[in-house]
């Protein structure tokens, strides 16, 4: 009988890899994602249509290819990543296998863009189903740009079998966000059939976080962080109170990559135990670091799996370290709580941030940097600077985006009207005590005596300065919503947010499709949530109704006043501890902490003195 192996075409070999590599539009926008950001890119913009069935695009401004390469990268095995099997176990970069290209390229029409810095011209090169129909030379910025056009269109079953674009628009999404919140010093853009859905800036791990899930994440958050021999743990888990129902952000990494172990999600469950009811699941954000050599991440060809060499060390581990991050939340929130040292600082040495003597907090550490960048191994073990993260975390709200530096230029136009309001000398009572009266009042000690503070005002003006500077500075993070809400509205009103729009786009609103009767919301601020925008958009057609002020000016400060009014805190709602304090901090962050926007006392003091009166 005659010999019957054949070896496979390469066009077949990789129609069935693509198989693997490929399961539906998400895999792909994993996989140039992951390219851009081991291409070294700073900037990465994602753009799909039709949540991706038409197209998949991903633009970065990394090294590129020279064209030879170019042509090279739809090779099957072909990589620049690993050179010898040794390379395997000392991986530092996502892609190794040098099959996704071929793989995407053998089921789709793809145009590729790239250019080095050092060279003059770029290559563009068109491939379908494989094969190169196009090269040409030409004219770009350095970086690469690739856009997966028509998916499976030379494998129908697949195609057919995809879910509808909701779906696979969530799917893409979620892979994006596993590759944002690795890489919070990558600015990241995501969007789809012409809208912007993500812009998130360069940031920290605790920011992007916040920026990716909405500003009311950020006091959800505890930080966890345990440093030993064998793994280097750091990250969120969201406070027990906010554990859900559904599966919801549930996020490892093991040396940045997004893994799923149901073992060690155990790990962190259990943890919880006694804090959460049953049947709901704790939310986290944990980033593992750990020599690559005791890991094998080869083991499935998505590579969403792996294999410790030490499991049950690494259960221990996590579970010891989320436990007590947690344990320190509950018997001591207030550990979470601690003064910015620019705030006792004297205002002439402000300026001169740099050489500033920061004995007891460094403000621009940042215990998660290194491990983003994938560093050495420094120990965070004194307890102050993990307190430092929080601290600026408290700011989130005013820093949005750009971090430290734009906090600390508020902080120096401002009057220092703080100076060293609380008490250096007793540090443990008197800065750390806030508690709630009547629930309307934040009461916590001074040098000098007690502050009490009327949280609906001082919430007002905390947030009237962040609108105004949103809407100044035009810089706002907007939550972009998935399904836009469509809102009815008079025929008067849409004039009215017509004239406004601009204004409110610059604070984080997002309008699109403007009818007579009706708008569509797109994207709404930060520290707005879905279910207020309606009223907040109400109460604000009723302020401007009276008239729209001519002024640019005035009409920024009503619009900032209107929302604060709207949005601050009320007499009667109930604050946690973590409230309490932050409202505390950003009011004394503001320029004028005295007032309300509406000029009324936001708080009044009373010193010892004054108490002592009284007990004459
Ligand atoms: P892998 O990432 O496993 O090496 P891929 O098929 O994803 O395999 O990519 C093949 C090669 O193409 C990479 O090793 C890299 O050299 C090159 N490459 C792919 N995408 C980019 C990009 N965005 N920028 C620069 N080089 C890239
Ligand atoms: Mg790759």
């Amino acid at each position: 009988m005659a010999d019957v192996i054949k070896l496979l075409p390469d066009h077949v070999a990789n129609q069935i890899a693509a198989g693997e590599v490929v399961q539906r539009p998400a895999s792909v926008v994993k996989e140039l994602l992951e390219n851009a950001i081991d291409a070294s890119a700073t900037e990465i913009k994602l753009i799909v249509k039709d949540a991706g069935k038409t197209l998949i695009q991903v633009i970065d401004n990394g090294v590129g290819m020279s064209a030879t390469d170019a042509r090279l990268s739809f090779e099957r095995h072909a990589t620049s990543k690993i050179a010898s099997a040794e390379d395997l176990f000392q991986l530092q970069t996502k892609g190794f296998r040098g099959e996704a290209l071929a793989s995407i390229a053998a089921i789709a029409h793809v145009d590729m863009n790239t250019k080095r810095s050092d060279e003059e011209v770029g290559t563009y090169i068109h491939i379908e189903g494989g094969k190169v129909v196009d090269q040409e030379v030409n004219v770009m910025p350095k970086g690469t740009s690739i856009a997966v056009k028509n998916l499976f269109f030379n494998i129908p079953a697949r195609r057919n079998f995809l879910k509808s674009n909701n779906v696979e628009l969530r799917h893409i999404i979620d892979e994006f966000h596993r590759v944002a919140l690795t890489h919070p010093d990558i600015h990241f853009e995501l969007y789809n059939n012409g809208g912007e859905i993500f812009n998130l800036p360069s940031t920290n791990i605790r920011q992007r976080i916040v920026h990716i899930f909405g500003n009311k994440t950020n006091e959800k958050l505890v930080p966890v962080e345990e440093d030993t021999e064998v793994v280097k743990l750091s990250g969120f888990v969201f406070k027990p109170e906010f554990a859900k129902k559904t599966r919801g952000e549930q996020f490892f990494f093991v040396n940045n990559r997004f893994i799923k172990s149901s073992y060690l999600n155990h790990a962190i469950s259990s943890a919880f135990e006694g804090l959460v009811k049953d049947q709901v699941h704790p939310s986290y954000f944990l980033y593992l670091a750990i020599d690559p050599s005791s890991i094998d991440i080869n083991i499935h060809p998505t590579k969403t799996e792996i294999k410790f060499d030490d499991e049950h060390a690494i259960y221990a581990i996590m579970r010891s370290a989320v436990k007590h991050s947690l344990g320190q939340f509950n018997v001591a929130p207030i550990l979470d709580f601690e003064r910015d040292p620019n705030l006792d600082t004297p205002y002439d040495f402000e300026g001169k941030k740099a050489d500033m003597p920061t004995i007891e907090v460094d403000a621009n550490f940042n215990p998660f940097e290194e491990e983003v960048n994938g560093g050495s191994n420094h120990k965070p073990s004194s307890f102050k600077k993990e307190k430092s993260s929080d601290w600026e975390s408290l700011f989130v709200g005013l820093d949005e985006g750009s971090g430290q530096d734009d906090f600390s230029s508020i902080e120096m136009e401002s009057e220092v009207v703080t100076g060293s309001l609380f008490d250096e000398t007793n540090e443990e009572e008197s800065s750390a005590v806030t508690f709630q009266l009547q629930r309307k009042y934040i009461v916590t000690s001074i040098k000098s005596g007690m502050v009490v503070i009327d949280q609906s005002k001082a919430h007002q003006r905390v947030l009237y300065e962040q609108f105004l500077k949103d809407i100044t500075v035009k810089e706002a993070v907007s939550q972009q919503l998935l399904f836009p809400l469509n809102l009815k509205f008079s025929k008067s009103e849409i004039g009215l947010l017509k004239e406004l729009k601009e204004s409110l786009e610059n604070t984080g609103f997002m309008f699109s499709n403007f009818e007579e009767d009706s708008v569509e919301v797109g994207g709404i601020p930060m520290n707005v949530s879905e279910s207020e925008v309606g009223g907040v958009l109400d109460q604000l057609l009723a302020d401007f109704k009276e008239e729209v002020p001519e002024n640019g000016f005035s009409q920024t400060d009503l619009l900032a006043k209107t929302l604060s009014k709207t949005l601050a805190v009320r007499t009667g709602d109930v604050l946690n501890k973590a409230s309490q304090e932050a409202l505390v901090h950003n009011l004394f962050a503001c320029k004028e902490p005295n007032l309300s926007p509406f000029n009324r006392p936001t708080f009044v003091t009373m010193t010892a003195n004054d108490l002592d009166k009284k007990f004459m």
